[in-house]
């Protein structure tokens, strides 16, 4: 697995496809998922219910984010550990990125189950 085909949205088996219909990573419209890779013909939807799974990588990437939110403002921007401030700013920061998190879960998770030894 080489995570610069995960950023760059490349199917798991011939790194030459795209998994979503836009590479935009930031696009606030719903991200569409393709069936199938245009170039290899890699099915994406293994079994129904198959990306329930890919919440547990969306909360750890949301926890991650809010840690590195919380630090941030901890260190940089000298708040208060236990300021209330620090968890807003986490939050707002992780539902701004949510779409993000949203196709990054969902690619890391094909990527793990997709199958292919390289
Ligand atoms: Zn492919």
């Amino acid at each position: 697995m080489s995570l610069i085909h995960v950023v760059q949205n490349k199917c798991p088996k011939c790194h030459q496809g795209q998994v979503f219909s836009t590479n935009n990573l930031l696009t606030f419209r719903p991200a569409t998922m393709k069936e199938s890779c245009a170039h290899c013909g890699h099915n994406f939807s293994k079994e129904p219910g198959f990306y329930w799974g890919a919440m547990y990588v969306s909360y750890a990437l949301a926890t991650f984010e809010m840690a590195v939110v919380y630090a941030i403002c901890i260190l940089i921007f000298k708040f208060d550990a236990l300021a209330i401030s620090n968890l807003i700013a986490s939050i707002v920061v992780v539902l701004g990125l949510f779409p993000f998190n949203f196709r990054m879960a969902r690619l890391l998770w094909l990527y793990l189950f997709s199958g292919v030894v390289e």
